[in-house]
């Protein structure tokens, strides 16, 4: 296992801007709201790490949880 943090992209789920996330691989589950720098709306991320090092991203608006 590795334990390099890792980055992945991510459309906000409002308005639409793809940005870098980064992941920390040592949580294979993560849940967490992070607000959009562009629209500045609170994205609702769920970050799945598989143990082949493949990162799952989910990103729901608040509207959709
Ligand atoms: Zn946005």
């Amino acid at each position: 296992m590795q334990f390099s943090t890792t980055s992945s992209r991510v459309d906000c789920p409002y308005c639409g801007e793809a940005f870098e996330l980064i992941i920390d691989p040592v949580e294979p589950e993560q849940a967490y709201v992070e607000d959009c720098f562009v629209c500045c709306q609170p994205i609702h991320l769920q970050v799945t790490v598989h143990e082949s090092g493949e990162v799952e991203i989910i990103a729901r608006s608040e509207n959709d949880c």
